[in-house]
């Protein structure tokens, strides 16, 4: 099998800032979005970055101790639902949870999911979706864990279990 690897602007051991708990962030190099005002255009470069491999980046998780889970940052990663689907899967069998954030709103990916089954398997593999672009005339650091009123916390889990959303595998 081919190894996966997944182009990104870095990655923070242990926050508390980007989802609930302490959090393993990976942020994905690579951005379409072009958000006014974002905080990292540095990540919009799909070539920037590095690369790592998923095989290092279980390994640095599961080497640090005390997370509650693993968060997909950006940049864009639905841009690489792939490798971050993958990654996903891998991190949950850790017994880990996921917290996505995308530029896309839900709505947008649910559509997209029809036609890309990585997507999907992203979205099936991701508890808590902070979805929408960052907009600054919407900055608000007081709502937890985003960066402008329109976006928002979505707890995928409890939506799949609302709505049928058939499981790929
Ligand atoms: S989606 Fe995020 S990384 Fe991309 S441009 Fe917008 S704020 Fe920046």
């Amino acid at each position: 099998m081919m190894r996966l690897k997944l182009r990104i602007a870095g990655y923070t051991k242990e926050s508390v800032v980007d989802g609930p708990g302490i959090r393993f962030v990976v942020y994905a190099q690579g951005c379409p979005h072009r958000c006014e005002g974002c905080h990292n255009p540095e990540t919009w470069d799909f070539g920037g970055g590095k690369e790592i491999s998923e095989d290092d980046l279980v390994s640095l998780i599961s080497d640090t101790r005390l997370l509650n889970g693993v968060t997909f940052s950006g940049g864009e990663p639905i841009s690489q639902a792939k490798e971050f689907a993958s990654l996903a899967k891998r991190v949950k069998s850790l017994g880990l949870d996921i917290v996505t954030y995308t530029g896309y709103t839900f709505e947008e990916l649910l559509e997209m999911s029809i036609k890309d089954i990585h997507i999907k398997r992203l979205l099936e593999n991701t508890d808590l979706l902070v979805d929408g672009p960052y907009l600054a005339s919407e900055r608000d650091l007081s709502v937890p864990f985003r960066g402008s009123r329109n976006q928002r916390l979505i707890d995928v889990v409890k939506w799949k279990s609302e709505n049928r959303m058939s499981d790929t595998d």
